[in-house]
């Protein structure tokens, strides 16, 4: 089999299909009795949450689902992006937790016709764990799920998030460059804010002074003013952003640009000498330029105020006790030449004349059964360069600004994937789920 087109690429990568494993463990049981014993016996919800959150932690589940059925009350952890059941509740049960979260979240007891969200905090020792609860009506009783931020959990250094070297030298200079805008885009779960905390570490230092706008804020960073977006009474998010301005920042960390009017004010502000980080719902870099010029962001400025676009995503990374290395086979390969084909590797490949290993998972307990366990990054970095901001300006399209940008190091998300399946053993079916 060969590839030539890019049509034929898509009908040859459905060989890599993920089947998604049945998480499997022994552990739910052993919670279930552990919360069964402390609702039951002793009523104490106090007790039964925090097993709860906690054991949902030791999962790296981000969510926490009480799910109200007319049958069962199910809780549910969401981990790795999938809902998994944990075990059933009965009414009694559900009652005494949905009464508890309410409490601790100073919810209106009383009030069940409308959602209400609030949150609380766990402390654990010199753990603190925020949960931010959220109750929905539904048709006999109310749903809840917790949002579970672990504030403590540590800021990964820019060498753990995975950037390929030119990438990591493009943040780099960037960052040396002070009044610019960074800007990093991907769906919703991609772990955005983790990589601008990340930045935020390397630039916090004494001589600098760092503010955050945030919704809400999932890690606290020692030295930086942060503050939470509240658009309750009649402050706008729009309006928080004009206060942050005032106070005489050297670096603003923006949670997300949500429209024109955000764009503008971050735009603007690196414009006057602030270096300037935020987010943006996009799939690609490229994508992001077009984004930012329909929100009503005049190209002259985007071209003169933005230094670097990170697209990401977030995938899950093969159980390292489980995987198996494996050789492409000859269909594998050409798909692998394919999504490869712009750059050295091929060329690489040939002359070695090998074929590329992949690896395979064989699932095992250490893996709860799914063959994967916690995840890693896949980037693309454009840095924008005089060329690429002549040509913003010039109202190039999409497509010629990308063949710019190829032609210098540009390395699509779908290359850097590939060279970190064979370098850092996760799987081709993963990527396949999260980008074309
Ligand atoms: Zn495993």
């Amino acid at each position: 089999m060969t590839i030539s087109t890019e049509e034929e690429y898509k009908n040859a990568k459905k060989i890599f299909r993920d089947e998604p494993k049945e998480f499997k463990t022994s552990k739910f049981a052993e919670l279930e009795k552990l919360v069964k014993d402390a609702l039951d016996s002793i009523q104490d919800s106090d007790r039964a949450l925090i097993l709860i959150t906690k054991w949902a932690l030791s999962f790296w589940s981000s969510d926490v689902h009480f799910d109200n059925g007319d049958e069962e009350n199910v809780l549910r952890f969401r981990i790795d992006w999938r809902l998994v059941n944990v075990f059933s509740l009965s009414k009694t049960q559900y009652k005494l937790i949905l009464e508890r979260l309410k409490y601790k979240s100073e919810l209106k007891l009383n009030i069940t016709s409308i959602p209400q969200d609030g949150k609380f905090r766990i402390n654990d020792g010199d753990n603190k764990i925020d949960i931010r609860v959220s109750t929905l009506p539904v048709k006999n009783w109310e749903n809840i799920v917790c949002r579970i931020l672990d504030s403590t959990n540590s800021i990964p250094k820019i060498d753990e998030l995975g950037f390929m070297w030119p990438s990591k030298r493009k943040i780099q200079k960037s960052l040396n460059k002070k009044n610019w805008m960074i800007l990093v885009t991907g769906p919703t779960g991609s772990w955005k804010t983790t990589t601008l905390y990340s930045i935020l570490d390397i630039l916090n230092t004494k001589e600098t002074k760092i503010i955050t706008l945030e919704d809400p804020i999932e890690y606290e960073l020692p030295g930086v003013v942060q503050s939470e977006v509240n658009e309750k009474n009649w402050y706008t998010y729009e309006t928080w952003l004009k206060a942050l301005l005032r106070q005489d920042p050297d670096v603003i960390m923006i949670w997300e640009i949500r429209d024109g009017q955000t764009a503008q004010i971050a735009a603007q502000a690196s414009l006057t000498w602030h270096l300037v980080l935020s987010t943006l719902h996009t799939k690609s870099a490229i994508e992001a330029i077009e984004r930012l010029i329909n929100m009503g962001l005049p190209p002259y400025i985007l071209a003169s105020s933005i230094d670097i676009i990170i697209a990401q995503r977030l995938v899950r990374k093969i159980c390292v006790n489980c995987r198996e290395e494996i050789e492409a086979d000859s269909s594998q390969n050409e798909i692998i030449k394919w999504m490869m084909k712009d750059i050295w590797i091929e060329a690489v490949s040939k002359a070695k004349k090998e074929w590329f290993k992949l690896y395979k998972w064989a699932w095992c307990e250490h893996c709860s059964h799914t063959g994967y366990k916690w995840r890693v990054w896949v980037y693309e970095v454009l840095n924008f360069n005089e060329e690429i901001k002549d040509m913003i300006r010039s109202w190039q399209s999409s497509e010629t600004i990308l063949k710019e940008a190829r032609n210098q190091d540009f390395i699509l998300m779908r290359e850097d994937w590939v060279l970190k399946a064979m370098r850092w053993k996760i799987t081709l079916e993963e990527l396949f789920k999260v980008i074309d």
